[in-house]
């Protein structure tokens, strides 16, 4: 079967406040190149992925497009796209601009672009499962006990761990499936916001939009996303590894 055409969407406008630094986290220097570049490397190399859309803040634009797509060399990015405030504003801004500049991408890979350990195995199964599926996740069972707590802060529910996933990214939709959800969220965000439903991840709009079942493809316990300082130390470890 030939290989379709695939696209990545690298998220970077986030602010990052839970790392405590003045420079965002995705540009800090991890074993001498920014965080960013890890994630924009894999995809540049793969077989799976032909091109790519970054998300920075509108502030940082340019400084992503010399210091980074320039001076990496990196061709399979076609445009760096203003990010919103919330991560689905972002997600939403690549959205529109693989439907205005990539009109024959067939599937979307979103990936956090603070998640430098993406590999071509993780690419490689979730395009196969996209195919299969129409929408998939890479994701890891967890290790630990999950507790749902109520509002006071005691156990409320306690999963049953066998069932339970941590979601990474990426998160991978057939394009239309996902272009199609976005708009109507964005339509309804407001109502949602209003109801207090916070939607951090892509599946979730995929669920509620387009009603799909979304498969979960087992990645890897290193493909983590670099939130606090303690995971600099973490990701320092798997590069010395
Ligand atoms: O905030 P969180 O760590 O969940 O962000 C996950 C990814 O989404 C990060 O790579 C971050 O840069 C990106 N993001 C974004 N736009 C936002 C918020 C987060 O591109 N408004």
């Amino acid at each position: 079967m030939e290989k379709a055409h695939c696209t990545a969407i690298v998220l970077a406008a986030g602010s990052g406040k839970r790392m405590n630094s003045a420079t965002a986290k995705q540009y800090i220097l991890l074993e001498g190149k920014p965080i960013i570049w890890y994630s924009l490397n894999a995809v540049e190399e793969s077989q799976v992925i032909d091109d790519c859309i970054l998300v920075a803040s509108s502030d940082d634009i340019e400084y992503v497009q010399e210091e980074i797509v320039e001076k990496y060399g990196l061709q399979k990015v076609k445009a760096v796209v203003p990010g919103g405030k919330e991560r689905y504003e972002s997600v939403h801004n690549a959205l529109q601009a693989i439907k205005d500049r990539i009109p024959t991408s067939k599937y979307v890979f979103i990936h956090d672009g603070a998640r430098p350990f993406l590999t071509e195995k993780i690419l490689l199964d979730t395009y196969r499962a996209v195919v299969e599926y129409k929408a998939c996740v890479a994701a890891m069972p967890v290790k630990d006990t999950i507790k749902i707590s109520d509002e006071n802060g005691f156990i409320a529910q306690t999963p049953n761990r066998n069932l339970v996933w941590a979601v990474q990214t990426p998160q991978v939709f057939e394009r239309d499936l996902i272009t199609d959800s976005y708009e109507k969220l964005m339509s309804e965000i407001e109502e949602l916001t209003k109801q207090g439903i916070a939607v951090t991840d892509d599946t979730f709009v995929a669920q509620m939009y387009a009603k799909i079942d979304v498969k979960l493809v087992e990645a890897s316990y290193e493909n983590i996303k670099i939130t606090t300082p303690e995971d600099l130390k973490i990701a320092a470890g798997f590069l010395n590894k």
